[in-house]
């Protein structure tokens, strides 16, 4: 019989890995989530050869101090949540402290900061641990080099560039369309790809999701009590064969929630036919308390304490909102 050992960091580290670091699409959500949890206002992302060999990120929010650098890289070690209560409410994107010692067990990892306090910057290496000077502006720089590198059996089933690639701007669509008031700049194999600049949602709805969605789109402004769905959604002369165009959030988080989507799917069944799909950004706001958003480290799934509830809400929000005369809305633009 073998008998029992506790496992080496690294190795756990790697098999948390396993489930949170699919591929390189769910790293850079990862640092965008921190970079937006730093407090960014604008974050430049930098991939090559579809985010494999090399994804950089680097953002002006609030920095990490030289003497915690170790600790970010660290398993369960975070800034952002120290107790049972701040969990029930977290209002940040990230509470596990696991992301980045995650990725720096699957890849070659190096992470620059400048808090905006300090005159100078410090980088940390994640294989060594070592800490350097380094000269840079205020705010974080994270690179994370040849994913899987020390994990072949992993690294087989990254697709091909392009497909990473597509995933990789999928991640930022998302978090762009959530975070309008930040600026965002997406590279690949060197050459501009995207360039958002700092607005207001129907803007950044305009750049992503383009003007034809939002000549067709009615803005959707409901608040009942704790419950509010903001956002804008296609009237049925736009709808799309598949589902690429729904955004879902609930506090800010993007999720790809099945009662969610029914409840929008039957608010638009009386006036979309067939195959057809909606197409939306919507934003459900509720009290942190009704919504646990800790189910798994990097699925998009929510519970909601009141299913029933919330069904309900998005369902009647948006039937009323779709129904209505064009006159009566506010903040819809007739074409
Ligand atoms: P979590 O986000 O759950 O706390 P992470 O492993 O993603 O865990 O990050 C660990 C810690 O490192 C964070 O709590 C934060 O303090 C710090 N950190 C990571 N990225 C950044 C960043 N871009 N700017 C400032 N601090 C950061
Ligand atoms: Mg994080």
């Amino acid at each position: 019989m073998a008998r029992i050992h506790p496992l080496p960091d690294l190795l756990i580290s790697q098999i948390a890995a396993g489930e949170v670091v699919e591929r390189p699409a769910s790293v850079l959500k990862e640092l965008l989530e921190n970079s937006l949890d730093a407090g960014a206002t604008r974050i430049d992302v930098q991939l090559e050869e579809g985010g494999v060999r090399l994804i950089r990120i680097t953002d002006d929010g609030g920095g990490i101090a030289p003497e915690d650098l170790c600790l970010a890289l660290a398993r369960h070690a975070t800034s952002k949540i120290g107790s049972l209560e701040d969990l029930e409410r977290v209002s940040s994107y990230g509470f596990r402290g696991e992301a980045l010692a995650s990725i720096a067990s699957v890849a070659r990892v190096s992470i620059g900061s400048r808090t905006t306090d300090t005159q100078h910057g410090s980088r940390i290496r994640g294989d060594t641990l070592a800490v350097e000077p380094a000269a840079m502006a205020a705010g974080t720089t994270v690179e994370v080099a040849d994913l899987y590198f020390n994990t072949p059996a992993r690294r087989k089933f990254l697709r091909a560039e392009a497909t990473e690639y597509a995933h990789c701007d999928e991640a930022l669509r998302r978090m762009a369309l959530a975070n309008p008031a930040v600026a965002f700049s997406l590279a690949h194999n060197g050459s501009q790809r995207r360039r958002l600049a700092a607005g207001d949602l129907r803007r950044r709805a305009q750049e992503i999701l383009g003007s034809e969605f939002l000549e067709h789109a009615r803005s959707v402004e409901v608040g009942a009590g704790p419950l509010g769905l903001t956002g804008f959604a296609a009237l049925p002369a736009y709808s799309r064969s598949g589902r690429d165009e729904q955004y879902f959030y609930v506090n800010g988080r993007f999720v790809r929630d099945k009662l969610l989507a029914h409840a929008a799917r039957e608010a638009y069944a009386d006036v979309l036919h067939g195959a057809r799909h909606p197409a939306y950004v919507l934003f459900l706001s509720l009290d942190p308390a009704g919504v646990d958003v800790n189910v798994h480290p990097a699925k998009t799934e929510v519970r909601f304490r009141d299913a029933r509830a919330v069904h309900q809400f998005v369902f009647h929000a948006l039937q009323r909102t779709l129904a209505a005369p064009l006159a009566t809305l506010p903040g819809t633009h007739a074409t």
